[in-house]
Order: C-alpha cells, then sequence, then structure tokens
C-alpha cells in the first residue's frame, strides 16, 4: 500500500467528511494505523440537541515518553460546488497543487502526521515511546462531541500525554513561516443601559439610556487593557454591537443594548477581565447610570507552551526542510489546542492556510511531501536516546 504523504491525503480527500458526517475518513484513517500496528479506538459521543459524532484515537507502543499527533478530519461545506476548479472531494491534481474541501484544513496535515509516523515506526519499530493519534470529527461544527470528549474519555482509560503536535495549517504565506506556541482567549459581554421611554420633546420626563451607553462604550475602549506580553500582542475589545432598535423618530427609547468581545493575552484570565470590565464600567457609571453586565461562558482561555526544548525541535525541523525559522507566534483566532493544553504542550504546525474555507482549497505537493520530512525529523529529535 502507498503511504505517501499525497496518497494518504488523496484518499483522505475523496471521504466526504462534512461535519458531523465521518464520510469513511476515520475507517481510512483506522485501517492504515492497524496494519502499521497501532491500537485503535472509534469513540462516538452524543449529547441531545447535536448530532452524534465518530471519533479516533490509537496509539502505538505503551511506554512514555509520548507524543501525540491531533486534528480533525470533519471538514467545512464546499460550498456552490460548480465554482470549484476541480471537484471538492476527487482530489485532482493540476499544476503541482491537489485541489478538495480539507486540503490544508487539515487531511492535508494529517496525511503527512501519518506518512511520517509510519515510516518512523517502520524504521525504528522498538523506539521505546508512544506515538498516538487523537482525531476529531466534531472541530468544524457545534465543536462539542469531539476532542473535549475525547480527552475525557483518553483519560479514563489511563491515557497520559507528554506532548502534542495539533496539525492545523498555520503558516499564512508559505511552508515554515510559523509555528503557533500559544493562543489568545476570547471573552464575550453584554451591556443593558436602563432608561425610561418618553416623548422626545419632553426628555424632563424621560431618562435617555444612550448617552449612558456611550459613557459606559467609552470607559471600555479609551485605555488599552495592556500593552502586550513577550509573546503575545495586546489584548483587544472590540464593540461587537450597539443595539436600541427604536423606529420612532419622536420617542426616547427605554434600553440600549451592546455587545462586546475580547481577545486577550496571557496576562489575563476570563476572572481577572471580567473584574477589571465591572470596575471601568461602575467607575463610568457613577450613580447616574443603570446598567447591567452579562459575560458569557468560555473555554478560550489564554495559554503559552514556553519556547522549550520541545518547540525548538520543531522549529529546528522546520528550518532545515525549507530554509526559514519559523516565527513563533500566538495570533489567529482559537483552536482546540484550548482544550489540549489542559493535558500536555501543545505546539501547532500544519501547512499553508491561505485558501482554507475557501472555493478551490488546494495545498503545493511538495508541500505535503516537506511537511511530512518535518513531522518525521521532530519523530527523530524527539525519540533519539538520551546521551
Ligand atoms: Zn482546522
Amino acid at each position: 500500500m502507498d503511504h505517501s504523504p499525497l496518497s494518504l491525503a488523496q484518499s483522505l480527500l475523496r471521504c466526504p467528511s462534512v461535519t458531523p458526517e465521518e464520510g469513511g475518513a476515520l475507517s481510512f484513517i483506522e485501517g492504515v494505523l492497524r496494519e502499521a500496528g497501532f491500537e485503535v479506538h472509534r469513540p462516538v459521543f452524543s449529547e441531545p440537541g447535536t448530532p452524534d459524532v465518530e471519533n479516533l484515537y490509537a496509539r502505538y507502543g505503551s511506554s512514555r515518553p509520548y507524543l501525540l499527533f491531533a486534528g480533525h478530519t470533519d471538514v467545512v461545506p464546499p460550498g456552490d460546488v460548480s465554482r470549484w476548479r476541480h471537484d471538492p472531494f476527487r482530489a485532482e491534481i493540476e499544476d503541482g497543487e491537489l485541489y478538495g474541501r480539507g486540503a490544508v484544513d487539515m487531511k492535508g496535515g494529517i496525511a503527512c502526521m501519518m506518512a511520517a509516523a509510519l515510516d518512523f515506526i517502520r524504521e525504528n519499530p522498538d523506539f521505546g515511546g508512544s506515538i498516538g493519534f487523537l482525531i476529531t470529527g466534531d472541530e468544524e461544527g457545534p465543536a462539542v462531541n469531539g476532542t473535549v470528549k475525547l480527552l475525557e474519555w483518553a483519560k479514563g482509560r489511563g491515557e497520559r500525554f507528554d506532548h502534542c503536535i495539533l496539525g492545523e495549517p498555520t503558516n499564512p504565506n508559505q511552508l515554515g513561516d510559523m509555528i503557533k506556541i500559544g493562543r489568545r482567549g476570547s471573552l464575550t459581554g453584554k451591556i443593558v443601559v436602563e432608561g425610561k421611554q418618553g416623548h422626545v420633546a419632553y426628555p424632563h420626563l424621560a431618562d435617555n439610556p444612550i448617552p449612558g451607553m456611550l459613557r459606559l462604550l467609552d470607559s471600555l475602549l479609551r485605555e488599552p487593557l495592556d500593552h502586550g506580553t513577550e509573546h503575545f500582542d495586546a489584548s483587544n475589545l472590540e464593540v461587537i454591537t450597539v443595539d436600541v432598535g427604536n423606529p420612532a423618530s419622536n420617542v426616547i427609547p427605554a434600553e440600549a443594548r451592546a455587545t462586546f468581545n475580547i481577545r486577550f493575552n496571557d496576562l489575563w484570565t476570563p476572572e481577572s477581565l471580567e473584574a477589571e470590565i465591572s470596575r471601568r464600567l461602575s467607575q463610568a457609571a457613577g450613580n447616574s447610570i443603570r446598567f447591567t453586565l452579562r459575560m458569557e461562558p468560555t473555554n478560550a482561555i489564554a495559554f503559552l507552551t514556553p519556547p522549550n526544548q520541545f518547540v525548538g525541535f520543531i522549529a529546528d525541523a522546520v528550518e532545515i526542510e525549507t530554509g526559514l525559522r519559523p516565527k513563533l507566534s500566538t495570533s489567529g483566532g482559537t483552536s482546540d489546542a484550548r482544550f489540549i493544553v489542559k493535558d500536555c504542550p501543545v505546539v501547532e504546525f500544519g501547512l499553508v492556510g491561505h485558501t482554507m474555507h475557501q472555493i478551490d482549497e488546494r495545498v503545493a505537493v511538495g508541500d505535503l511531501d516537506r511537511l511530512a520530512a518535518i513531522y518525521r525529523k521532530v519523530l527523530n529529535a524527539y525519540f533519539a536516546p538520551a546521551s
């Protein structure tokens, strides 16, 4: 059987695994890993109100250190299929590029991980550690029956991981640009300012909530939350919407609402951030503005995997293969790394992301070979006998 990164990627791309459909993708991975000696499990998780989702957990070896590869086989819908240059589920190649939904996000990445692991195990069957795969089918959807439950399930079996590589597409422009060593947290809050409805010509009989809302929002925006840290940009607060919903030009409205979202760095926790927001609003409100603040629950904390030896293994492998010293970044949105980091340090490195979720998502075939070679070098370094 051909276990080149390209062949594995093509097989995966031909599985129509739009969330929450398994589409044959996990079965394919299961078959390949079993044949290579992995123990494979396929837990299915369910939750009222969301579709059941299939997941995969595989392990080779029983000793430590334990290096885990993590990712997802589900993909976002292809959109208007007629606008694709090639069918999104046929895995066709043109001009050295492989087309398909999931080519970079992230079936291509999974194919490279598998190719590297299979090659490493073939050459070092008794390497004295463990290699695992934690693959979810629920990353692009509600993300309820995926990584969180899979980690709990693995923990229940007594699995303990030492390090994890998540293969999301981390490079903005070319392979070797960027490794993600952390992610910002995300927190959303809602403010309601209460006033009193009335006739616009008799404002002394009413209480307009809008000026109060402007003062509260100004108190959040005027001073930055912080100035960034060694590995993170400054935290950012964006006002997402301000709503009064008043259709009448002769009425002072009763209430004004606003929502904001904060992408925060490692200086904050959701709790400390809520305290700071509360403090600012209370100070701006004084005794004259009646408001309530409600923060939405969040599981997106900020985290950082300090640039240690493990990060060094990956950065060195990237540099040897691509000639580029990758930037160690914490930019962008959240990812499943925020769940895995509770169990072990996580570093994210994968393909080039600029076509992800788009029409004509595609990957350079050469990038698949290079990424597999990078993962392969990481395995060599990680499991090298201590000397
Ligand atoms: Zn992804």
